[in-house]
């Protein structure tokens, strides 16, 4: 977990005992400098949560396949479109997380520079 990620370890460790422990949040926030690798632990931890296997992070599951082929249903990056984030862009967002998932138990949705949501939006 988190191997290709060079530093950051107390972030990783936090999040992978939050997996192991099964207590994570419904929501995170990844804070900083533009380049720091904050899409990149984001996206690993949506990896981890939605594994099908016990060790969290199999690459060998349906989901973990469909995940690393940029397939997986019940996972969504939601980018600016243009120069913000639009309040149509989060409605449909709220209406996927009202459907079931479809390989694993949970849904996970990063919302990328959720800083550019417009003012309606958030
Ligand atoms: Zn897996």
């Amino acid at each position: 977990m988190f191997q290709r990620i060079i530093g950051n370890d107390k972030i990783k460790n936090e999040l992978i005992n939050s997996i192991k422990l099964n207590k994570y949040s419904h929501s995170y926030l990844f804070l900083g400098k533009s380049g720091i690798g904050k899409k990149l632990i984001a996206r690993e931890f949506a990896k981890m949560i939605l594994c099908l296997n016990e060790e969290k992070y199999c690459s060998k599951c349906k989901s973990c396949i469909e995940f690393d082929s940029n397939n997986n249903p019940d996972f969504q990056e939601v980018v600016p479109d243009g120069n913000s984030i639009k309040i149509e862009q989060i409605r449909e967002i709220q209406k996927k997380v009202a459907e079931k998932p479809i390989i694993s138990n949970k849904k996970v949705f990063i919302i990328d520079d959720a800083d550019l949501m417009t003012r309606e939006a958030r």
